[in-house]
């Protein structure tokens, strides 16, 4: 982790553009730029995440400069070499380290783009996911100007949920400059992460029916059901499933289909939600529901799988998880020898989780500390990775909510 940056190296960079351009052309992918009127490197570039297609996008929106990426350790496995080679930096998630941010120096002052995914997690709706405030401080120590590339439509061509490419065509992204060097000098940490926070809305869903953009896809509503974990009318969690373009409740029995413009209607009755980013925020409504009463809990027996490095994964064998109003605690055994790990709720604003991890290993949560990523899956229970990352986000707000509410009792 510790390794410096090294710069792209110039006979691999035709390869980046080899595999980007031509999915870039074929997607008839239109970048704009606003405010890059003569904008060379060094820059910081802030770009929303949907897919993996986000990343050829981006090398073709700052072609021909070179980039160093941020990258999460588990895009390392087996190929670490060729990852630093093309620019990447190794990053665990949801950890605030200093070496990261001397990395992004030396990136900065070899006079390249620092590429950053803030949200550090895809999209799960198509919707903007929470960023860390650590954003502004970063731009200051940098010194460089702060751009945003926020892409349109890559999640309606492979979301998250379910990754197959539904081969869509005209998706967009806009390359923005926010924030000019000479303007950082004088703007407060409050008035840069302000920015940034403004930039980064957007909504794929309402973009797709804007654009009246049909996905033919037969089986598009397949793996919905990961998100939309609950029942709007019998108000059941876990209950949902997906097949072709059908969702529905296992429990009451309701479907809805998914339109080609990606709408849900209801088959019966009334349709509670047309908009699929609309029902997943009435999930988060309920879980903060849960938070503000102070019944939120979860324990499940998890199977964990460990990533101390770019080598593989190690098995720890089974163990329990639990996630309540405390934050997460993951205990189990490993060669006779107990071990754990705690995850306050202060100490972490989001959590990464995946669905039907490499699409064999199942539904997991992953929790990172500075040295050791660990894969959680819950297996034998009722749960929704869904649910726990909305949980681990409302707890954190919760808890934020009540320090700032402390502070500005006592006139701080
Ligand atoms: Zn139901």
């Amino acid at each position: 982790m510790a390794k410096p940056a090294q710069r792209q190296q110039n006979y691999l960079r035709p390869l980046t553009w080899a595999i980007s351009f031509p999915e870039v052309w074929s997607h008839k992918t239109k970048i704009s730029r606003v405010n890059m009127e003569g904008l060379k490197p060094p820059y910081i570039l802030l770009c929303n995440h949907n897919a993996f297609y986000d990343f050829k996008v981006a090398t073709a929106a700052i072609f021909p400069a070179r980039a160093n990426y941020v990258v999460a350790i588990d895009g390392f496995i087996g190929r670490e070499w060729l990852m630093r080679k093309v620019g990447c930096i190794c990053k665990r998630k949801f950890t605030n380290d200093l070496t990261l941010i001397r990395q992004l120096k030396r990136v900065a002052d070899n006079g390249d783009v620092a590429v950053i995914y803030p949200e550090a997690r895809y999209s799960l709706c198509g919707t903007n996911a929470v960023l860390p405030e650590s954003l502004g401080k970063l731009a200051k120590l940098l010194k460089v100007p702060v751009v945003t590339l926020i892409c349109h439509g890559n999640h309606i061509n492979s979301p998250f949920w379910n990754t197959v490419n539904r081969g869509v065509k005209g998706t967009q992204a806009e390359l923005t400059q926010i924030i000019t060097a000479e303007e950082l000098k004088d703007i407060s940490l409050g008035e840069i992460n302000r920015r940034i926070s403004e930039k980064f809305v957007y909504d794929d869903f309402a973009w797709q029916k804007e654009k009246g953009i049909r996905v033919k896809y037969p089986f598009r509503a397949v793996g919905l059901h990961r998100v939309l974990y609950q029942c709007p009318n019998c108000g059941k969690e876990y209950q949902m499933d997906s097949s072709g373009k059908k969702l529905k409740c296992k429990s009451c029995g309701k479907e809805w289909e998914m339109t080609e413009l990606g709408e849900l209607r209801a088959l019966s009755g009334k349709t509670e939600f047309s908009h699929i980013p609309d029902w997943y925020e009435w999930e988060r409504a309920n879980v903060r529901r849960e938070v503000e009463s102070g019944s939120y809990s979860l324990k499940a027996p998890v199977r964990v799988c460990s990533l101390p490095n770019s080598k593989g994964y190690i098995k720890l064998g089974k163990g329990t998880l639990t996630h309540n109003m405390d934050g997460f605690v993951l205990e189990g055994k490993y060669g006779g020898h107990p071990y754990r790990v705690e995850k306050s709720v202060p100490s972490l604003y989001s959590c990464h989780i995946e669905y039907n991890y490499l699409n064999k290993h199942g539904d997991c949560i992953d929790l990172n500390t500075l040295d050791d990523t660990y894969y959680i899956y819950p297996y034998d229970c009722e749960f929704s990775v869904t649910k726990i990352s909305l949980a681990t986000e409302e707890l954190f707000f919760a808890d934020k909510r009540k320090k700032d509410e402390a502070k500005t009792a006592l006139g701080l």
